[in-house]
């Protein structure tokens, strides 16, 4: 076998693309691989699929392939351009890289799975590319797996479930995304920059009117302006606050009040009290089933010595149990039990709970109705923050809304070859 069958073979070349010419630099560890059309009296227009006479050619380009033989590998051509009736003179489609890229799909395609597996600098490391070149190929991954997901939806083929989550998620510093995951899925479905109103309304239609039209159920916080564009875009009946997000508010509620107490001992000049009270903030986050020895022991003198904090560990206690009431009939009168003992305990911040619960009760209590579970959407939540961890900030919002689709849209990120046949295998 000569060196151009060689390649032909190991580049996976079929008709009417052919190896004419191999360059080899051992001082450089480059091998320059140089291909043509074997059939440019007979060339296919890339716009309409119609076939015409040879144009001319392009000027010669260069694709960088994987490796071989641990020689960097070039594909050089010149491109011929087909004159097309309709379209005029046009470059034709290459077998090996899609439209615009300086890599062959098969590069393309490594790029993307280490991406996926290390971090971009060790990813650049291995494939001897620069990091630009791997976000670019990223990019151009997720935007090939948008376009994809967009045309299934328009043909009413999505694979979106009927369980949305309406997120917000911090991405630098007060910097805020609006995420909409899917929670059986566990997949972000789309996003949009900031956290307001008019954020969740664009990441919702985002979805298209076939995703909207089978929601049944979209699980957020008790954040106001996510409601709002819920019940605009999707309507009130399908909202259910879980109840991570109930038990968060409470708990926040009662650390408010820990604070508060802490400072009044403080400026009672009772420097004892004041250090209980402090060390005592994360035993009384934790329920009694996960309390042990010191931490048991810190909630005892809490409840026995703190008036406020002790009351709002209790009231903290007797509303996170809901969720494990039998049935919801059980969870709203329990609820609205809460929310007079939480009333009378006149601590402002479990007054403001009890009111922001009252408010929101149809659709607390339909989190239980709906038995939607947010495992899903908890580690995905979990997975965007490693993201972020990975990426080690991002500067501005598109790379960080990149980095999160590539890893966790559940997106089909890699290219194809047009056409019937694979021209490039592995
Ligand atoms: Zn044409």
């Amino acid at each position: 076998m000569d060196s151009t069958s060689f390649y032909a073979h190991i580049l996976g070349l079929n008709s009417p693309w052919l190896v004419s010419k191999v360059d080899l630099n051992t001082a450089l560890g480059e091998v320059r691989v140089h291909v043509r059309h074997a059939s440019e009296d007979a060339l296919t227009c890339p716009e309409c699929g119609l076939g015409g006479p040879l144009h001319d050619h392009a000027p010669e380009r260069t694709w960088r392939h994987l490796d071989i033989c641990q020689f960097q590998t070039l594909l050089v051509c010149s491109v011929p351009r087909v004159l097309c009736p309709d379209h005029g003179a046009r470059q034709v489609s290459v077998a090996w890289a899609e439209a615009k890229s300086r890599f062959t799909l098969l590069f393309e395609a490594l790029a993307i799975d280490l991406q996926l597996h290390c971090a971009r600098r060790r990813a650049a490391e291995i494939m001897g590319v620069s990091e630009d070149s791997l976000a670019s190929i990223a990019r151009r991954a997720v935007d090939r797996g948008l376009a994809r997901k967009a045309k299934e939806r328009e043909e009413g083929e999505t694979l979106t479930s009927s369980h949305l989550t309406l997120d917000e998620k911090y991405w630098r510093g007060r910097h805020c995304a609006t995420v909409v995951g899917d929670a059986l899925r566990g997949v972000v479905e789309e996003m949009a920059e900031g956290n307001s109103t008019a954020s969740a309304q664009s990441a919702l239609k985002a979805l298209g009117k076939v995703v909207l039209a089978k929601v049944e159920s979209i699980t957020m916080d008790l954040h106001g302006p996510f409601a709002t564009a819920a019940r605009r875009e999707i309507g009130e009946s399908k909202i259910v606050y879980d109840t991570f997000h109930v038990v968060k508010l409470v708990n926040d509620a009662m650390e408010t009040v820990r604070r508060g107490e802490v400072n009044y001992y403080l400026s009672m000049k009772d420097k004892e009290g004041a250090k209980i009270l402090k060390s005592a903030r994360f035993s009384i986050l934790r329920s009694p089933a996960n309390q042990r020895g010191r931490s048991k022991e810190a909630v005892a003198n809490v409840c026995d010595w703190f008036y406020q904090t002790g009351e709002a560990y209790k009231l903290k206690e007797l509303l996170r149990i809901y969720h494990e009431l039998p049935d919801a009939a059980s969870v709203r009168k329990h609820l609205l039990g809460w929310i007079e003992e939480a009333k009378k305990s006149t601590l402002a911040p479990m007054v403001k709970v009890s009111k922001t619960i009252a408010k929101h009760l149809v659709g607390i209590v339909r989190s239980i109705e709906m038995r939607v579970t947010n495992a899903a959407a908890e580690s995905l939540n979990a997975r965007i923050q490693a993201v972020r961890v990975k990426a080690r900030g991002h500067r501005h919002y598109e790379a960080f809304r990149t980095s999160v689709l590539f890893h966790l849209g559940g997106l089909d990120l890699y290219p194809r070859p047009r056409g019937e046949s694979c021209p490039v295998s592995a």
